[in-house]
């Protein structure tokens, strides 16, 4: 059944085309993130986006076969998780909800609010909540979280567990550091359990149509969620692109989360979703080729939520 057409609606494929293409293109200045090693492996060619729109249409451009692990894309979908299974309270006990004009992993920025994780979009914010997912150990965490997830989205999320062993071949000192910090002043209470399930949740890999799948949660999550959904986009808008959050705000107007793997994940509230991938980022860990895609999109049909 078709829904009201929205201004998304209008995307042409021609111009999906002519802007992926200048995407690929201004990727190339980039830096393909190399502290994972496997993901110093990724083509920094590889580009791929799934646009999907509540009436039903889904535009598509690119590798879109490639997986790619989420990492940082994770994240407002931890927290939805655990908005929905423990409630605001209980999350917002252990995480902030400001933006930080630090680095997605800045021990500087948690040393100055005393130990409490400025918000669940950067590093050590999604480390204290990854502790809050119920469940005896790491994997079984992940597992519900990936259950949790493929269930609301329709989507294939699966544990890469390649990428895993190559997080772990090389231990994150930074993380580390933001672990220790937070047991220290009680935000946190297991280091251990809560960075291994940090990092296995962020190695959940799917393809670009699992990425914007996940996205369209957040637009029509239903009745029982919206609520969180809001709050997560919220979360998003002022939170998920870390520095660059509120320039993007201004420029582009529309939700959006980035991940060190390229993922990138746009919303565009009552319309639809976009997934991209494109690894070469930019000095603030954010995809290039992403950005300039989503920004081309959303200037061009008029998306921001401020307009
Ligand atoms: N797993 C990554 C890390 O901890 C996620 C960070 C990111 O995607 N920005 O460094």
């Amino acid at each position: 059944m078709k829904i009201s057409t929205t201004k998304l609606s209008s995307l042409q494929a021609e111009q999906l085309d002519t802007w992926a293409t200048e995407a690929i293109n201004r990727s190339k200045l980039g830096q393909i993130s190399a502290y994972i090693p496997l993901l110093a492996q990724a083509d920094r060619q590889g580009f791929a986006v799934q646009i999907m729109a509540v009436d039903g249409q889904i535009w598509s451009w690119g590798s879109i076969g490639q997986t790619f692990p989420l990492m940082s894309c994770v994240k407002p979908f931890v927290l939805l998780y655990l908005l929905c299974e423990l409630g605001e309270t209980a999350v917002f006990d252990c995480v902030g909800c400001e933006p930080s004009q630090r680095p997605f992993n800045s021990l500087t920025q948690l040393e100055a609010d005393r130990g409490k994780p400025r918000n669940p979009m950067i590093n050590s914010g999604a480390i204290a909540l990854a502790s809050l997912i119920p469940g005896e150990n790491a994997e079984a965490r992940c597992e519900n979280l990936l259950t949790w997830l493929n269930q609301q989205a329709n989507s294939q999320l699966f544990v890469d567990e390649l990428m895993l062993d190559s997080v772990n071949a090389v231990p994150n000192q930074n993380n580390w550091n933001l672990a220790l910090e937070m047991v220290q002043s009680g935000y946190l209470e297991n280091s251990e359990i809560a960075l291994e399930t940090y990092n296995r949740v962020c190695c959940l890999s799917g393809t670009v149509e699992d990425l914007a799948k996940l996205g369209m949660v957040l637009v029509g999550g239903g009745e029982a969620i919206w609520e969180n959904c809001r709050t997560v986009k919220a979360l998003m808008a002022t939170c998920g692109l870390y520095e660059a959050s509120s320039r993007f705000a201004r420029l582009v107007g529309l939700p959006a989360k980035s991940g060190v793997s390229g993922a990138m994940l746009a919303v565009i509230p009552g319309q639809g979703a976009i997934g991209c991938y494109s690894p070469p980022l930019d000095r603030e860990g954010n995809s290039i080729g992403g950005l300039f895609l989503v920004e081309q999109i959303a200037k061009s049909l008029r998306l921001s939520v401020f307009d």
